[in-house]
């Protein structure tokens, strides 16, 4: 069962060098994302993929088309709407002088939450780091930390925008397992990244995204059978780099 819709979505914004000009940054993008999986959206730097997240959450104008989330509407009902997701953003400000505990207590307290902090630390494996500073968090910490924020009124979907982006393989690691756990317990999760590893071992179904349009979707596995170059007597052969190049004729970081 689809639990998030887009229908048509499209987002313009003007030409840098050229006010005057616009281009469509999401253009025309239908997708249906199913209760209860990790969804990947790959694609590389200037995709679309944060300016699609970012309307489904609420942050940015829908210039064409719609969204829903759980059958509601993200653009006629951003208040309903901001009830069922969580979002961690790619840079997070603190107050400075905060602790964990106090931020989480915080954040629940904005959503009109009494929240168990300690028990949402754990939950991050993040419980001995309870009256540190987020400053003082490595980045791995700190990218657990903010999906803790995010956590905080239990949402039904979760969107990650490249959660992993920049940090090492063990701490890249331990946040794939806590998305698989959050995802084992039944929340659906969205996540952005160019990291085709990252995609094909943690994604159930990704869409590969290339100048604001979808330009295939499916299983890693579909993916790389349809589109991946030779050889043909392998089962599986290439990777989503492969599927990547032989859709786009350019590398993911071109
Ligand atoms: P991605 O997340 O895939 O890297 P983005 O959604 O951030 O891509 O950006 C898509 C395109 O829209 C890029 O060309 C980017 O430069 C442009 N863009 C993003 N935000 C704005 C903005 N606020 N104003 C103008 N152009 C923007």
């Amino acid at each position: 069962m689809p639990i998030i819709r887009l229908d048509n979505l499209s987002k313009r914004y003007p030409l840098p060098d050229n006010k005057k000009a616009s281009f469509l940054a999401v253009d025309s993008v239908s997708l249906e994302i199913d209760a209860g999986e990790i969804f990947g959206i790959l694609g590389p730097n200037g995709a679309g993929k944060t300016t699609t997240l970012e309307m489904l959450e609420g942050l940015n104008d829908i210039d064409g088309g719609s969204a829903s989330i759980d059958g509601i509407d993200v653009q006629k009902n951003p208040f309903a709407v901001k009830k069922l997701i969580g979002v961690q953003l790619q840079a997070n400000e603190y107050f400075d002088n905060l602790s964990l505990v106090e931020l989480l207590t915080l954040f629940g307290a904005l959503y009109e939450r009494e929240i168990d902090a300690l028990a949402l630390l754990d939950k991050v494996n993040l419980r001995e780091k309870a009256s540190a500073k987020p400053d003082n968090l490595s980045g791995g910490q700190k990218q657990r930390f903010s999906i803790a924020c995010a956590l905080v009124n239990e949402p039904k979907v979760l969107f990650l925008d490249e959660p992993t982006t920049g940090l090492d393989p063990q701490a890249k690691r331990n946040l794939w397992d806590l998305v698989r756990e959050l995802n084992g317990a039944g929340m659906t999760i969205v996540l952005t990244t160019h990291n085709m590893e990252e995609a094909e071992v943690l994604c159930q179904r990704i869409a590969i995204m290339d100048h604001g349009r979808i330009i295939a979707q499916g299983t890693p596995a579909e993916l790389i059978q349809t589109h991946a170059p030779e050889p043909p007597a392998a089962p599986l052969h290439g990777n989503l780099e492969d599927v990547f190049l032989a859709l786009t004729g350019h590398g993911l970081r071109d």
